[in-house]
């Protein structure tokens, strides 16, 4: 079609049309997405302000949640908003707490095995345990 050969009415039948079509396209977006939220088992209006629900959100870096040094490419990973759950209302397993924690083990494990105690016995069996909760 070619608007520059219609009348006027014709013009104005067409703009209603468009705007029919758009009304009708952005209905169908919110519809789509309370479909999505409610797949994800996420009421509409809790879900996370960061990600939108999907649980992934982009990065300006390729470190991520995880946060350092980065390259300079934008990246998708887990949102540390929700950490993955879509909804702040119960948020999934913190990556970055996981990783914190995991690291303080490591390091404690290097010490012991040096014969260099930093902690009991008790105290490194109650971070193991920690982490093993975290990680379920
Ligand atoms: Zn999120």
């Amino acid at each position: 079609m070619n608007p520059f050969s219609l009348t006027k009415d014709e013009l104005r039948d067409e703009v209603d049309r468009l705007r029919e079509r758009i009304t009708h396209l952005e209905e169908r977006r919110e519809h789509i997405l309370y479909e999505m939220l409610e797949w994800r088992g996420i009421e509409p209006g809790m879900q996370c302000s960061s990600c939108g629900g999907s649980g992934r959100r982009t990065y300006s870096s390729t470190a991520t949640w995880r946060g350092g040094i980065g390259g300079q490419a934008c990246t998708d990973d887990v949102c540390d908003g929700c950490w993955g759950s879509g909804t702040t209302v119960r948020k999934g397993i913190n990556l970055r707490a996981i990783l914190s924690l995991s690291s303080y083990v490591s390091a404690c494990e290097t010490v012991d095995a040096s014969g260099d105690w930093k902690l009991t016995g008790d105290e490194l069996r109650t971070l193991r345990r920690l982490l093993n909760a975290q990680e379920r």
